[in-house]
């Protein structure tokens, strides 16, 4: 039995998800206080609706917690050792997150209690969970995709749509804070250093990310070519009967999805046991057909086909599917060498696979570095780079991984932190490209430091390399 009708509850930040959480819950009868340590004009104007509706907004202290709360509801940036949880702890008063709230919700009356096929992972969450839904509706299932995109997971369930699935991306953060989501099955793409400043160490972001598995009923999926995903799902608590499910790019074992001779074939879920191999979809339907992006595919499938569909429609959905945008995007070719935007690859495993994409590449790195180091990557890649411009707050940490371990590649360290220093960092990559070269954009660092976000970070980037091809004829 889930009411909220009533109870004082405070939600942590008023970010999408936190107006999303304030909105539903007070929507339902409850009293809330919706706490935001920053004041601005612009939190101001987010607030006047909210406090129309009945909300209680406090800008300004993120600290306190309101007397009488019986309830915390976070937003998924919040750091784990904010004053204002441990004022909760102090109080008894639990924490949880809008994930959680929306797994609760789906008990009521009228809301969507459609089962979740849930996707986490290092890098790929957003890739899979898309394809997984561009999946499930060619197979003529009722869906959507949710969790960090789109609409806010809360709003899903409470839309009173007649969903048959749901596509449910969630992040470490927000499985931290949602302890009873059981999914119907869930994936584990990959587990690789990431937000460390956020969880504290390695340990505590697998284990975050292990959750995923918890009381699930039908498959964990693993990566078969990454045994840390593996173990989280030995470790995991999950219903009688539940199969643990592999992806491999390589050909299959029993029970695992792989790649044979440019096919994606299923030897899990073979529906004629006679047969060895059930034939999905070709690697040339995945778009872009990186690596990466099949090892993407083929979770996708894998969850698709635990929840009965057919090979047809995973190939229709692979098919239908086209990538977001600021993801392994091709900009532009100007003089012979292209440009592509990986606006998105915000962490070192990103990048990586990103730049094992292309044989030589100039590299354009830097920005919010959460923790990370460098050697690794700049070890792997070392020889594919001709050269690398570096911007942002943390650069200096990617330009000493290169002088230990690619000194030979020319390094220009812009120096530069401001808006403005993308167009610059793009007209240093085309003096140092050649014909046939590949200026990426793969900063294997977040992009707060310059830009609102990876988005802008993009846009930044494909307008320098649009200048580059039509200069300006002012300038000429
Ligand atoms: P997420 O939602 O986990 O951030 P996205 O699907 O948005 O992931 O992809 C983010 C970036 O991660 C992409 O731009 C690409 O560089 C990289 N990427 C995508 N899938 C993978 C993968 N399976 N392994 C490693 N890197 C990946």
């Amino acid at each position: 039995q889930v009411s909220f009708t009533g109870m004082n509850i405070t939600v942590a930040g008023l970010g999408v998800s936190g107006v999303s959480a304030a909105r539903a819950l007070a929507g339902l009868g409850a009293r809330v206080t919706v706490v935001d340590g920053g004041d601005s004009p612009a939190l101001r104007e987010r607030a006047t609706p909210l406090e129309a509706a009945g909300v209680t907004v406090r800008l300004g202290d993120a600290a306190t917690l309101p007397a009488g709360t019986e309830l915390v509801v976070t937003s998924p940036g919040w750091q784990p050792g904010s004053p204002l949880f441990a004022a909760a702890a102090e109080a008894g008063v639990d924490v949880v997150g809008d994930v959680e709230i929306a797994w609760r919700l789906r008990a009521l009356p009228g809301a969507s209690a459609a089962p979740w096929l849930a996707v986490t992972g290092t890098n790929g969450k957003t890739t899979t969970v898309q394809m997984l839904a561009s999946i499930l509706e060619a197979a003529g299932l009722r869906t959507a995709a949710v969790g960090n995109i789109g609409t806010p997971i809360i709003d899903v369930v409470l839309s009173g749509e007649p969903y048959d699935v749901l596509a449910v991306e969630l992040s470490s953060y927000q499985l931290h804070w949602a302890p009873s989501v059981r999914p119907h099955s869930a994936a584990v793409l990959n587990l690789a250093p990431d937000h460390l400043d956020w969880h504290g160490s390695m340990r505590a972001y697998a284990v975050d990310k292990g959750r995923i598995f918890e009381g699930n009923q039908v498959a964990c999926v693993y990566n078969a070519d990454d045994p840390a995903t593996e173990r989280l799902v030995e470790q995991a608590d999950v219903e009688e009967g539940c199969r643990a499910i592999g992806f491999t790019l390589g050909a299959p074992g029993l029970s695992e999805l792989g790649v044979v001779e440019g096919l994606l074939v299923d030897r899990a879920f073979v529906a004629d046991r006679r047969t060895n191999a059930q034939e999905l979809a070709e690697t040339s339907d995945v778009t872009p057909a990186a690596p990466h992006n099949i090892a993407n595919a083929l979770a996708a499938a894998a969850l698709a086909r635990a929840f009965g569909v057919e090979p047809a429609a995973v190939r229709d959905g692979l098919r239908a599917f086209t990538p977001d945008a600021h993801r392994i995007a091709h900009v532009a070719d100007v003089d012979g060498v292209a440009y592509v935007d990986d606006s998105k690859a915000t962490n070192t495993h990103a990048a990586e696979a990103s730049l094992a994409a292309y044989e030589s590449i100039v590299w354009i790195a830097g920005g919010l570095a959460k923790g990370a180091t460098f050697d690794e990557l700049v070890k792997k890649s070392a020889k594919r780079l001709r050269g690398a411009v570096l911007i942002g707050a943390d650069r200096a940490l990617i330009a000493e991984a290169l002088a230990r371990h690619a000194a030979d590649v020319p390094v220009v360290d812009l120096d530069r932190t401001d808006t403005g220093a993308m167009a610059a960092a793009v007209r240093e990559a085309a003096r140092l490209a050649g014909p046939g070269d590949t200026v990426l954009m793969a900063p294997a660092c977040a992009s707060m430091d310059m830009f609102v976000n990876y988005n802008k970070r993009g846009e930044a980037f494909a307008d320098a390399v649009r200048a580059l091809a039509a200069p300006d004829p002012g300038c000429a």
